[in-house]
């Protein structure tokens, strides 16, 4: 199939490097592993991504079968996420262009903005479309209420676009039941995860010996709950330290406000010195990191999938994770990990304490973690999940012509 993604503000060719700001993360990562997955099935991927330098060439090959296409809208720099709206006529037109010069089969669009540009380019050719979110205006506004800088519109596109696709993919059960609560008809979708490479992400050893060690892999931004972990921290019962990754560059903590915020915190909480930030850390570096932890930590107040989790678990870490989003389906409570309520440093720190007390049995969790991320989560099955939507929907397009023909007049 010819496969045309839209990932209007998270290029796959950040996924390798300059994760971890505001406004890149697990899209990129996601976009460019799938695209990676589909092209080893046989399929071609162009991925349409917003231009946001003057000097990258509009087509960039990534890999065999993956091409990156540039497209022009608005200023060719970095800008806000929530501002790119106004560039999405532009957007639009532009892949109506490309799209009648090389029609693909199907269009695939990643987060809402990417939906409302790919829709009337797609169906003004009679291309099916399938949306994938990534995340939801309406659970968004619920937990940042007057701190919500999405566009107002944001939550009407989205159910929109959901009564308009051919099939919206849920990454998590309790996606399903927010877009139901839009009105999304639960007909028109799927739920298809995200997953992760279990080739890179891959178990090893312990590599530290120095303290126990908890790990928070994350975008600095509050909604991730990396001020809990460290309320935790404080209340843990033994020597041990917190390793954060993410954020700005390491050079440029100390500008950075959310970092002040943590710093702060930890500050008045006696834990300073034993709280570590490294500022953004590249993939490559990552399975090391993650091998280093005793366990990693992610509770969040919210999160759509979250593909944090499944690294540690890919690398044979537990994990002690809200039982919030897609954490409520990856991490398995008492099998691969541990649930708690968000928020809730306690909680947090009762479940190190418990991981920290009895190593055989964290060691367990670690593995049966692993074998959760290759049996459930390994791109290939992931990637041919998606296969499976995109045929559906080729066939069900393809059969309308054939109906109206065959129909009276
Ligand atoms: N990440 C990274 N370096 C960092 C922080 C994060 O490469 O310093 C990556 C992380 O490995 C994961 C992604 O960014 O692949 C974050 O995805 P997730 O779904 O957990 O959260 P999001 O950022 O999408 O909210």
């Amino acid at each position: 199939m010819r496969i045309a993604m839209v990932s209007e503000h998270a290029s796959p060719l950040a996924a390798s490097s300059g994760l971890g700001g505001a406004d890149a993360g697990g899209q990129n990562v996601a976009v460019r592993a799938l695209a990676l997955a589909l092209a080893d099935a046989g399929h071609e991927i162009v991925v349409h991504t917003r231009r946001t330098s003057p000097s990258v060439p509009r087509r960039v090959a990534m890999a065999p079968g993956v091409v990156v296409d540039h497209v022009d809208a608005g200023p060719p720099r970095e800008l806000p996420k929530d501002d790119l709206v106004d560039h999405m006529d532009a957007f639009s037109a532009e892949l109506a262009t490309c799209w009648r010069l090389e029609r693909p089969d199907v269009v695939h669009a990643h987060f809402w903005m990417s939906g409302l540009a790919a829709l009337p380019a797609a169906r003004a050719l009679g291309v099916p479309v399938v949306q994938t979110f990534h995340a939801l205006g309406s659970v968004k506004r619920r937990h940042q209420g007057a701190d919500d800088t999405s566009p107002a519109r944001r939550v009407a596109v989205e159910s929109d676009l959901g009564a308009s696709v051919d099939r919206v993919l849920a990454t998590c059960r309790e996606e399903v039941d927010e877009l139901v609560a839009l009105g999304v008809p639960a007909d028109r979708m799927t739920v298809v995860p995200c997953g992760v490479d279990v080739g890179h992400f891959t178990p090893s050893a312990r590599t530290s010996d120095g303290p126990f060690r908890v790990l928070s892999v994350s975008r600095l931004v509050p909604r991730k709950g990396v001020d809990t972990v460290i309320s935790a921290l404080a209340r843990l019962t033994g020597d041990a330290e917190l390793v954060v990754a993410g954020g700005p560059a390491a050079d440029a903590l100390d500008g950075d406000p959310e970092v002040a915020r943590l710093r702060s915190l930890a500050a008045g909480l006696g834990v300073a010195d034993r709280v570590h930030f490294l500022g953004a850390v590249g993939q490559d570096t990552l399975p090391a990191l993650y091998g280093s932890a005793d366990a990693v930590v992610c509770v969040p107040a919210y999160e759509p999938f979250g593909l944090v989790p499944l690294e540690a678990m890919a690398c044979g870490r537990p994990v002690v994770a809200a039982a919030v989003g897609g954490l409520a389906d990856t991490v398995v409570d008492g099998v691969t990990g541990h649930h708690v309520p968000a928020g809730d440093p306690g909680a947090v720190a009762a479940a190190l304490d418990a991981l920290r007390a009895d190593p055989r049995r964290a060691r367990r969790l670690g593995r049966a973690g692993r074998r959760r991320a290759e049996t459930e989560y390994g791109w290939d099955r992931v990637a041919g999940s998606h296969e499976r939507v995109y045929g559906d929907v080729v066939a069900a397009t393809a059969a309308v012509p054939a109906l109206t023909t065959g129909s009276p007049a």
